[in-house]
């Protein structure tokens, strides 16, 4: 039952399931004292949705709350417990070591949410870190997570990033501490199920269960087949996700079970980027060195991650091992299909398609397959169709080095659209709608990022502001939807934020 308090001055009114409900799954712990807590960025539309007083966070009583210097009233911060497969190799207890859910709110729309600080201090899952973040990639999830949002990907957003006052060091020297506060629709991944499976925990293990079909899949309670039924609603939400990462170019960098969360939502900014010239090879991440979490390979890894929290649900798939293995196969089964009928979906979208054929797969493929090993950007190239539609079919051509190497592919997508009944002009703004101009380009990113570090957020205010409006083409922002320049270089993220 919520047991919603009244609002405080922020106008918090938690309702705290996951402490009330998930014994055994996280220990109860307060963030460490901030030497001098500020406010960096506040996201007011969120906290309006919220419900919060964005006013009365905006101040330094706000940051101390948004920070875990403070907990607020009837928060109830604990550090969640989790395992997970990283890079293939399982580890049975990982948690958040750096971070704490301070509670949950009910948005104005009714729906639960979690507030989460990540940088809050040491808990007890932090083995050898140190329990921090600092400023650069505290404010790139920040600025990746609200493009995300805007290109309509779920994803879990930005409520706050607030300065801790102290300096944590890292690889490169003292870095800024920092602290992101965030707002999920829960923190339940895949290696939350893991933690319990390895354990043997089956009872904990259906409480969680339980559980996560409460939050997320409510139509579900009670259901005898309800795990098999949930799995399948997981499998789902992370079909249409991956999906959608693909038509955006995005790669998440860190696919690892603990990174992947039952709602499916993105989570876990960490070396994440958009990919520029076309290649499914495309790994950003310099600790991936065998390329695991490349951007082809998203969908494969997911079916991956997936089996992994298939595996934990046996025991409530079927009495006998075997059948319960079947069964679980044939709902990992059931990605594919459903991947490709969003992924073609999204495709149509992309191409101006407002009916459906048989060769669509294929012709989407094939847009892919004249991109491919040519330097072509990805972004750019598909922005370019609605100039094909409006004008004329320089727009693509220009995208090319050699103007005639999309010509066939070309030909082959004009003569379809003679077979599509939408009118050019309708046309060419639902190709706009769905086709970004802007993305979150990695050397805006960098330049915004360097900027913050040197106390202007000038760049990165302006590049928050360009990506929250991603498809409508704005005058004066040319910049911001070209490649990186050849000086660039080969980009590399990491993941120590
Ligand atoms: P991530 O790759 O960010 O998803 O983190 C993987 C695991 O490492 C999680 O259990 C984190 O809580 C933990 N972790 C990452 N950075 C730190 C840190 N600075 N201190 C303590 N734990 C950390
Ligand atoms: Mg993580």
């Amino acid at each position: 039952m919520p047991s919603q308090t009244t609002p405080d001055a922020f106008g918090f009114a938690f309702d705290n399931s996951y402490a009330r409900d998930l014994d055994g799954l996280y220990v109860s712990w307060q963030g460490a004292k901030a030497v001098d807590p500020a406010i960096v960025r506040l996201n007011r539309a969120l906290a309006a949705e919220l419900g919060l007083d964005a006013d009365a966070l905006d101040t330094p009583e706000g940051a101390r709350v948004l920070c875990g210097d403070t907990a607020p009233k009837g928060a109830a911060p604990l550090a969640m417990a989790y395992a997970g497969h990283q890079f293939g190799g399982f580890s049975p207890q990982l948690g958040d070591g750096r971070a704490l859910l301070l509670g949950e709110v009910i948005d104005r729309a009714g729906q639960r949410r979690d507030i989460h600080l990540k940088g809050s201090g040491r808990t007890p899952f932090s083995r050898g870190g140190d329990g921090k973040a600092v400023l650069g990639p505290i404010l790139r999830e920040y600025l990746i997570g609200e493009a995300m949002h805007a290109l309509h990907i779920p994803t879990t957003r930005a409520l706050a990033a607030v300065r801790t006052g102290e300096a944590v060091l890292r690889e490169n020297g003292p870095a800024p501490g920092a602290v992101l506060a965030r707002v999920a629709s829960s923190h339940l991944r895949v290696g939350t199920f893991q933690f319990f499976a390895a354990r043997g925990e089956q009872d904990k293990l259906q409480q969680l269960l339980d559980y996560a079909i409460a939050r997320h899949d409510p139509d579900l309670i009670g259901a005898p087949d309800r795990a098999l039924l949930f799995l399948n609603r997981v499998i789902a939400r992370q079909a249409k996700l991956i999906a959608g990462w693909m038509s955006v170019g995005f790669i998440h960098g860190v696919m690892n079970t603990d990174n992947m969360a039952i709602s499916g939502e993105t989570i876990d900014y960490g070396p994440c980027a958009f990919m520029d010239a076309y290649d499914p090879a495309t790994v950003f991440s310099s600790i991936d060195r065998q390329g695991r979490y490349a951007y082809g390979n998203q969908p494969g890894i997911a079916v991956w991650n997936l089996a992994r929290l298939a595996e934990t649900l046996l025991p409530f798939l079927a009495d006998d091992d075997d059948t319960a293995i079947a069964i679980a196969t044939e709902a990992i089964g059931g990605f594919a299909p459903l991947y490709d009928a969003a992924w073609l979906r999204l495709m149509r979208g992309k191409l101006g398609l407002t009916t459906a054929e048989a060769g669509d797969m294929a012709l989407a493929q094939g847009f892919l397959a004249v991109m491919e090993g040519k330097g072509v950007d990805f972004t750019n190239a598909f922005r370019s169709l609605s100039g094909v539609v409006n004008v004329g079919p320089t727009a693509l051509r220009a995208q090319f080095t050699d103007p005639d190497a999309a010509r066939d592919w070309q030909n082959a997508w004009q003569d379809r659209l003679t077979r599509d009944p939408a009118d050019p002009v309708k046309r060419a703004a639902a190709m706009d709608a769905v086709n970004p101009a802007y993305i979150p380009r990695n050397h805006l990113v960098e330049a915004a990022l360097e900027a913050a570090g040197l106390g202007d957020l000038t760049p990165f205010d302006r590049l928050l502001d360009v990506l929250s409006d991603p498809f409508k083409a704005r005058p004066g922002l040319q910049a911001y939807a070209q490649p990186a320049p050849e000086s660039f270089g080969n980009y590399q993220t990491f993941c120590g934020t």
